[in-house]
């Protein structure tokens, strides 16, 4: 009896690993009846019934239970037999298998090994004389563009974003947005207390904000030290109340950071321009929240077809 039970515990530690290998497993257990009757018992759905039969759509097919892409749109054809038919599988995606009645071919996702259906070879419909019958039922569809979407979505998580002030920000936004690696440049209002000010609430009253380019980069393609670099040589850095003819508080030098990274970069480069004689005047300020300024400041120049009149390139580094 304790052998037995031994036995059982082992069995049970056995299958508890197996799950735990196979991150699909949850979603066995979510299938409908109709889904495991397909997937797992290799029943077959009723023909002409299935929701990608007459699907026209540009997209990928994949499974059911794990998700890995198994066919493509290009590849689907219209076999008049009741079941999506595909004359390629995506590679390595299928498994095939003699069937038990040793004429038919099954084939299975290779990865999790649900069933699809069977694969046909010698019929001539198409060009590569191969038709893969497979249940709807074991196949989701993503079309193309969600696809794309969630490339969008992963290549905007890699971004990062870098604030500058250095004075009237139409001019700072058209300079830093033409470097390469440089997604977009957001004109807009910084380090001061007012939520949501406008563009007269900074000029007017005392809100303490600065006017601040929200540089949003890939940096994989430029540092945050080029962009700092370049911001020092786009505006006068020492001078000390405003920009060029553009005086006033909301109109002072300073860079806000987000890590103690950014500011040793920063310090480095302030240290360089001293030593070079340059009295600089630009503010290290942590960084705070940053407000997106109104959409008629936004892209000022390159809407206006004129370049600015407050900021030019002048080599400092
Ligand atoms: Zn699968």
């Amino acid at each position: 009896m304790r052998k037995l039970l031994l036995v059982l515990s082992l069995l049970s530690i056995q299958f508890v690993n197996a799950q735990e290998v196979k991150p699909w497993a949850a979603a066995l257990k979510d299938l409908t009846k109709q889904e495991h009757d397909v997937i797992v018992n290799k029943g077959t759905e009723r023909p002409y019934t299935g929701k990608h039969l007459n699907n026209k759509e540009k997209g990928v097919y994949t499974c059911k239970v794990c998700n890995t892409p198994l066919y493509k749109s290009d590849d689907k054809f219209n076999s008049n037999c009741g079941w999506p038919s595909f004359d390629d599988e995506i590679k390595g995606a299928i498994k095939h298998k003699k069937d038990a009645d040793g004429r038919r071919t099954e084939i299975l996702c290779a990865k999790c090994d649900a069933h699809l259906g069977h694969v046909f070879k010698g019929e001539g419909m198409t060009a590569k004389n191969t038709r893969h019958c497979v249940n709807s039922i074991s196949l989701n569809f993503e079309k193309n563009e969600t696809k794309e979407k969630v490339k969008e979505v992963a290549k905007k998580d890699k971004l990062s974003r870098a604030y500058f002030a250095g004075g009237c920000f139409w001019g700072v936004e058209y300079h830093l947005e033409a470097i390469k690696g440089v997604e977009d440049a957001i004109s807009g209002y910084m380090g001061g207390s007012t939520k949501n000010p406008s563009y007269y609430d900074v000029i007017r009253k005392n809100t303490g904000h600065l006017e601040t380019v929200e540089v949003v980069y890939d940096p994989k393609v430029v540092s945050y030290e080029t962009l700092a670099k370049a911001f020092f040589e786009i505006h006068d850095p020492t001078q000390t109340n405003g920009q060029g003819p553009d005086i006033g508080s909301q109109y002072l030098s300073a860079i806000f950071v987000k890590s103690p990274e950014e500011k040793k970069t920063i310090q480095k480069l302030i240290t360089i321009l001293e030593d070079k004689g340059l009295k600089v005047a630009t503010k290290i300020i942590d960084g705070d929240v940053f407000y997106k300024a109104e959409d008629n400041h936004q892209d000022y120049y390159e809407n206006k077809g004129s370049k600015p009149y407050c900021h030019a390139y002048r080599k400092r580094f």
